[in-house]
């Protein structure tokens, strides 16, 4: 009884520090978007893209692309 209990807490713990990382993580993706500025949405054909180095995702819509070679837009 006593294991299984300190096996709970490990867990707790392990999922813990997964979310916090997660968390982090996305923050640190969400800060390196910046506004595209010129480039149509391909799928709302608004101007309102953000990119990072590959992604780029629009705030009008909320769909996201990958960049692909020549810079493209893919749709994710
Ligand atoms: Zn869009």
């Amino acid at each position: 009884m006593k294991e299984l209990f300190i096996e709970q807490q490990e867990e707790l713990e392990y999922r813990g520090a997964h979310d916090a990382m997660i968390h982090s993580y996305a923050r640190k993706a969400v800060e390196e978007y910046i506004e595209e500025g010129d480039t149509p949405c391909p799928n709302c054909h608004k101007v309102s893209l953000l990119r990072n180095e590959s992604h780029a995702k629009c705030t009008e819509c909320g769909q996201e692309f990958v960049y692909v070679d020549g810079g493209a837009l893919r749709f994710m």
